[in-house]
């Protein structure tokens, strides 16, 4: 038997706890599918054919158990068809993992923050079940799901449509496993410790997390790195940024998410999308790499001393993947996305209305453009080339501004050519962009 059920068709799930199966939208909703049920029982419908699923662990596990309905002494009761799915039920929840719910709770509340276990969030018409739920600062919610290598490895499917309906609905998925197997899926973010008894993992002691967390190496492509260069055989001059593992202890990271210090990074290399967990300073300096004039970073306030977290999302939505070239002799630790090369940079002064000016005036007949939107375009790279060598946070706080105003002046710059010439908005930014980081093309 099971409390949840849900409706295929209708798209819902049942509580069968309560009297309007929590969806007091619908009146007369159990009566309704009570009836339609128990019609399909006398037409001898196969219950498999029939609209009811197990809502509780069956589906969470990504299995459809197909259920019927019937009334034992004036209760509701939902019925698993198959044995197999009802034993799902019966397997009581590991030592190990209610040690890890308690320690979870416990390090959040060490923290200053609150959670709760098998916590049940609404969505629309559906739920969200979540193992150990922190209420982090500045509306922050992570929700941890442990899977421990007690459990049967053939029920854990659907992680990834799990994690990415949590994080869709402002649930920072954090999944946490002892098993090596799961660690090295790169469905969601798994952190990773090693396998040990409940009465260590509830004591106080240190408990490290020895995968799913990287440190982010910044490093200078010239001849005295030590990491090849992930663009090609050359060095190019830009900076790079290489992932590499780093312990953690888990307590920390429960606190670290909750204060939005320790965020998720995803990215793509070849065809595998890599997702693990490092500080919000480390991405906030990824940003600044990636950043390009059109999608300029966040711009961030000085950080205060507390290191206090940004109210930033913490988790980036999966269709802004970021593209990657691993070096093939690193393939867990593969470098991360980059900017095309840019040219030798000429000495170019930050851009004035009278640069701006004059370049809605001028027009350099060999190229096409006007030349003073190629000097906008290179103080703008300069610009950003030049923050990405920077290691400081105030530093880089304030070269970040001079980027941004850069991009914005080419930006406007581009917009006014477009507009006043008739052109493609589009176009002419491709063209002036080719023209000056790849002038030999
Ligand atoms: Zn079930
Ligand atoms: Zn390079």
């Amino acid at each position: 038997m099971a409390n949840v059920v849900w409706h295929k068709n209708f798209r819902i799930l049942l509580d069968l706890t309560r009297d309007d199966l929590d969806h007091p939208e619908f009146p007369g909703l159990w009566d309704l599918i009570y009836a339609t049920d128990r019609f399909y029982g006398r037409r001898s419908v196969p219950v498999s054919e029939r609209d009811l699923q197990c809502g509780g662990v069956c589906r969470d596990m990504g299995v459809e158990a197909p259920m019927h309905l019937r009334m034992r002494g004036g209760r509701r009761e939902a019925v698993h068809e198959r044995r197999e799915d009802e034993e799902r039920h019966s397997v009581p929840m590991s030592d190990e993992h209610k040690a890890y719910q308690e320690r979870i709770l416990r390090a959040a509340h060490e923290g200053g923050f609150g959670g709760d276990s098998e916590v049940r969030t609404r969505v629309g018409r559906t739920w969200i079940q979540t193992d150990t739920l922190v209420e982090g600062a500045d509306g922050r919610r992570i929700g941890w799901e442990v899977q421990l290598s007690t459990i049967d490895e053939s029920g854990l499917r659907g992680v990834r449509a799990r994690a990415g309906k949590a994080a869709k609905n402002g649930i920072t998925p954090a999944w946490h496993t002892d098993r090596l197997a799961y660690a090295q899926r790169n469905d969601t973010h798994w952190t990773r410790s090693d396998r040990l008894p409940a009465h260590l993992i509830a004591r106080n002691g240190d408990l490290r997390i020895v995968s799913g967390f990287r440190a982010l190496d910044f490093w200078h492509c010239d001849t005295s790195a030590v990491y090849p260069c992930p663009d090609g055989v050359r060095r190019c001059g830009k900076a790079h940024a290489t992932a590499k593992p780093r312990d953690v202890f888990f307590d920390d990271m429960v606190r670290q998410t909750a204060a939005g210090t320790i965020v998720p990074i995803q990215f793509r290399a070849g065809k595998t999308m890599h997702r693990y967990w490092v500080t919000s300073a480390d991405r906030d300096r990824l940003d600044d790499l990636h950043g390009n004039d059109t999608r300029l970073p966040a711009d961030r306030d000085i950080a205060p001393a507390s290191g206090a977290s940004r109210n930033r999302p913490t988790c980036r939505p999966a269709t802004d993947p970021l593209t990657n070239h691993a070096p093939k002799d690193l393939p867990y630790i593969p470098a991360l996305p980059l900017q095309p090369p840019p040219p030798a940079i000429e000495a170019a002064s930050p851009p004035t209305v009278e640069h701006i000016n004059r370049a809605r005036q001028r027009s350099d007949g060999t190229i096409g453009l006007p030349s003073e939107l190629i000097t906008l375009q290179r103080a703008a790279d300069d610009a950003h080339l030049k923050l990405q060598h920077l290691s400081d946070n105030l530093e880089r706080d304030v070269q970040r501004r001079v980027w941004r105003e850069a991009a914005e002046a080419v930006q406007a710059a581009v917009t006014h050519y477009a507009r006043t010439k008739r052109l493609n908005r589009y176009e002419v930014e491709a063209r002036l962009r080719q023209l000056v980081r790849n002038p030999t093309q």
